[in-house]
């Protein structure tokens, strides 16, 4: 048999099986499906589990079962190309034809020293819980700072709010406005919406380093009972650790059909692959639905045909009742975009994005 192996199963590596799924299979071939954990997690909504507004419980989703999908779990460690090995932390490794690459992102702690000793973080399911439990377990009138101020830092800002109107919340950026990716309109929005709800915001905060209880903006000391570390992500250790081309994130170079090019039996799909916009749970989704139909149509002897992933926009969250997002060039604020959001996750959910 051949073996199709899948490393990660959240939303681009899903998508690719269950695009799979919906084409032809060659008998000869046997699809699996690796991930650490027993299910797939909402990875977009971390935010609320930090926040203690959305149980654990509530951002799993289980697995797709189409018959013929092995699912294994267990912690990836390493990929070695040349052999064609999926390697594993506490297991032996396992042979593959063509894998996809899929793991997603971890945090970039751009070289601060005492960032990572002493921050919380949101890039895994694991660490999220951490970071819930440090927020949750934080003192009343705690000082609560949250570094970087794009679209999850905002996010879990706002719901920390909601979640604990006790806590002194701050958000620091290195840059002049919160949401520095997003049009200005919508940075003045999210920016009152702050103030209103008693949020603080401070810009141009070049952090020098970290240490329990401080942070150090050059000479001054800020204090932080909490940190929660938004300001950056890379590919996971593994990625990173792969010998191929990457651009200057970090994310793997590919050719026309998501595969490395000295590598074509190995696809690379999400936050660890180069796409030319930013890493998104709809990018991943865009380029699994692509890379299950290049499968597809090499399996039988056809020239791929794929025209250019479209996104819909980007929707944030500030809290449970308003909202801000991109729909195309159209800045969008206040309760619809929220309704929107809360939309999307429930087709995201139901796989029905
Ligand atoms: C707070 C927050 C808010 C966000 N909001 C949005 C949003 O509104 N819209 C949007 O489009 N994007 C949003 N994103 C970004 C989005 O979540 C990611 O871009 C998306 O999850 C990337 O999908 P992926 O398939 O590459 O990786 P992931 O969805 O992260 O999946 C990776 C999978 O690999 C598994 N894995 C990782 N390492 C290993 C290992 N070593 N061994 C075994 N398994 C492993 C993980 O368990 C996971 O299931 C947000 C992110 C955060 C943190």
């Amino acid at each position: 048999m051949r073996q199709f192996v899948v490393l990660g199963g959240g939303y681009g590596g899903v998508t690719v099986v269950n695009h799979l799924f919906k084409g032809r299979i060659p008998n000869d071939v046997t699809v699996t499906l690796i991930d650490r954990m027993p299910f797939q997690s909402m990875k977009t909504e971390y935010y609320a589990l930090a926040a203690g507004t959305a149980s654990d419980y509530e951002l799993r989703v289980p697995f797709p079962t189409h018959s013929g999908l092995q699912i294994k779990y267990g912690e990836v460690t390493g990929v070695d190309l040349e052999n064609r090995q999926v390697i594993f932390a506490a297991e032996d490794p396992i042979p593959y034809d063509q894998l996809v690459i899929a793991l997603g992102c971890t945090d970039r702690f751009h070289g601060i020293p005492g960032a990572q000793e002493f921050s919380s973080t949101l890039q895994s399911f694991a660490a999220t819980r951490a970071t819930y439990l440090q927020l949750n377990n934080a003192k009343p009138y705690a000082n609560i700072n949250i570094v970087g101020g794009g679209l999850s830092g905002v996010e879990v800002a706002a719901e920390l709010r909601e979640s604990r109107p006790d806590l002194n919340i701050t958000i620091l950026d290195r840059g002049s406005r919160v949401l520095s990716a997003f049009p200005e309109r919508m940075s003045k929005y999210v920016t009152e919406w702050f103030h209103e709800h008693g949020v603080n915001t401070r810009s141009h905060i070049g952090i020098t380093s970290l240490e329990r209880g401080v942070i150090y903006n050059g000479s001054e000391e800020i204090s932080s009972d909490v940190t929660v570390w938004t300001a950056g992500i890379q590919p996971v250790e593994l990625v990173q650790k792969l010998n191929v081309p990457k651009d200057a994130s970090g994310r793997v170079l590919l050719n026309e059909y998501h595969q490395i090019p000295e590598h074509p039996e190995v696809f690379v799909c999400g936050d660890c692959a180069s796409l030319p916009f930013a890493p998104s749970g709809q990018a991943a989704e865009g380029q699994g639905e692509q890379i299950a139909h290049v499968a597809l149509a090499l399996w039988r002897g056809e020239t791929p045909k794929l025209h250019p992933i479209k996104l819909r926009g980007t929707l944030g969250s500030l809290g449970k009742k308003a909202g801000f997002g991109l729909m195309g060039k159209r800045a969008v604020t206040g309760r619809v975009p929220r309704l929107l959001k809360s939309g999307v996750l429930w087709k995201s959910k139901h796989h029905l994005g």
